[in-house]
């Protein structure tokens, strides 16, 4: 591609997101495709002969954008969100012209000092202390593996990865039964392995691990001769928003002298508020603490943030320098690579320091009350209709309900086949999960572009697919 060509397709690219994005409206949020579809319609091997930019790119409108699920639709309510907001669309253009490996100081100084800078204003965003460093990973899963290999190593002295784990003692972790699939994996990768991953049960509104079970399993795994390491204490779980009383947590965690790592991959958007930072007060206390900007706040995938009090034990736990990652003779610079699993890293922060910029933190504060109060109003809403039953209240935009009409015996096969009418119908999408043994739908406000009248909107679907299909496992 010549340097003509570059500029033209830059510019056709960038008017077809604005296009693709102004008629989202207008689009299913998820797509009607089967299977295999788009597969079988990609040629089954690579082209031998150059091809021209416009067959490239018609055949991109033609065959994968009908596929697509449309995460940025105003009406997409299912999952968590992963905000990708126009301004940070523009840094990632930026970015990807530029194409930098971001791993050391030297590499990239201004992607480096840029990324120091934005977590800060982050940590000060979130009203977390000084006390706490951080750094851009590309997921919430990155980032709770570092915090795990962390606690493994802080509690083995250092030594698990050099003589492996075979002759260590076995090492514990706790968390509560709300946490996500991210916690197992680390909990795998590290070597420590599921049978060690000791799940506290929950209870009350929020669904939090009572520190007494999880006080009394810590001593008697140290009665039994294992070894404690640390706890994950989770704020906003994926399923209903399950939240673990941290100052809690951290006071059994000091008693023992355990490491706590806090996942509020979602919710940790919503500490811009200082009206919601009650979720998670305690947290300066953890040792380390994930957020994802790349899920509500805006910041488009990947970027998830890990603040962490001793980067020192992080670096520890992860730095390699072999001769050619040295920078000699620089006192004091940061490289980032160390901090993370990967080598490689993208330039993550530029679009974070575009966003916080161009909206304010008034603004992205006013968009994410705008979600909680409208998710609030659709559970009420929805609440008073006879038919329908709120299973979890909303913490923060997400709430769980079931339709639960007079005469339907086998309610979790409705619901889940409410579920799929809904999203084959196409005008918003959610998803389901299981609460205490029954299938229930999820709803969580949080795209950047939804409006009040796309949440009323999904309540006019809701009852009306629910109703219009009566028992809608029979289609
Ligand atoms: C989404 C989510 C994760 C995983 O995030 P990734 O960035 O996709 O790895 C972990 N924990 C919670 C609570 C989440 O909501």
């Amino acid at each position: 591609m010549d340097s003509e060509a570059f500029r033209q397709w830059s510019l056709k690219a960038a008017e077809w997101g604005v296009d693709y994005r102004d008629g989202l409206r207008e689009r299913p949020v998820r797509p009607q495709v089967e299977p295999g579809q788009v597969l079988a319609s990609i040629a089954a091997s690579p082209p031998e002969a150059a091809e021209p930019m416009e067959a490239i790119f018609a055949d991109f409108e033609a065959k994968i954008v009908p596929g697509m699920t449309h995460w940025q639709h105003p009406r997409f309510f299912a999952y968590f969100p992963a905000n990708a907001a126009p301004v940070s669309v523009v840094a990632e253009y930026l970015v990807s012209a530029m194409a930098a490996q971001c791993m050391l100081w030297q590499t990239s100084p201004a992607a480096t000092e840029l990324e120091t800078r934005v977590v800060d204003w982050m940590r000060q965003a979130l009203g977390l202390p000084e006390a706490f460093a951080g750094v851009i990973q590309d997921s919430a899963s990155s980032a709770t593996l570092a915090a795990v290999l962390t606690m493994r190593e802080r509690a083995l002295d250092w030594q698990g990865n050099k003589s492996g784990l075979s002759d260590a003692p076995r090492i514990r972790v706790y968390c509560s039964d709300q946490v996500h699939t991210s916690i197992d994996r680390a909990i795998w990768i590290a070597g420590i392995g599921e049978d060690n991953l000791v799940r506290i049960p929950t209870g009350g509104r929020f669904r939090a691990m009572s520190p007494e079970a999880l006080e009394s399993a810590i001593v008697e795994d140290r009665k039994n001769g294992l070894l404690p390491a640390g706890i994950i204490a989770c704020v906003g779980g994926t399923s209903v928003g399950g939240t673990d009383d941290v100052a809690a947590v951290v006071e059994v965690a000091k008693r023992h002298g355990l490491y706590v790592h806090v996942d509020a991959a979602w919710a940790g958007s919503a500490m811009i508020c200082p009206e919601f930072r009650h979720f998670w007060a305690g947290v300066e206390g953890a040792d380390s603490v994930v957020f994802n900007p790349h899920k509500w706040l805006g910041a488009q995938f990947d970027c998830s943030i890990q603040f962490i009090r001793d980067p020192e034990s992080l670096v520890r736990t992860l730095a390699i320098r072999p001769e050619f990652l040295k920078t000699h003779g620089r006192d004091g610079i940061t490289n980032y690579s160390e901090w993370s699993v990967p080598l490689g890293r993208r330039f993550r922060a530029l679009k974070l320091w575009f966003l916080l910029r161009a909206h304010g933190l008034e603004g992205l504060r006013t968009m994410i009350r705008n979600h909680v109060g409208w998710s609030q109003g659709l559970a009420q809403r929805l609440g008073r209709e006879a038919d329908f039953e709120i299973t979890s209240e909303p913490m923060l935009s997400l709430f769980s309900f079931r339709h639960a009409p007079a005469g339907v015996d086998d309610l979790d096969r409705h619901n889940l086949a409410l579920v799929e009418a809904i999203n084959r119908d196409g005008r918003i999408y959610l998803t389901q999960t299981r609460l205490d043994g029954r299938a229930v739908i999820r709803f969580q406000a949080g795209q950047f572009e939804t409006t009040e009248a796309d949440v009323d909107q999904a309540f006019e679907v809701i009852v009306a697919l629910a109703r219009a299909e009566g028992e809608p496992a029979a289609n």
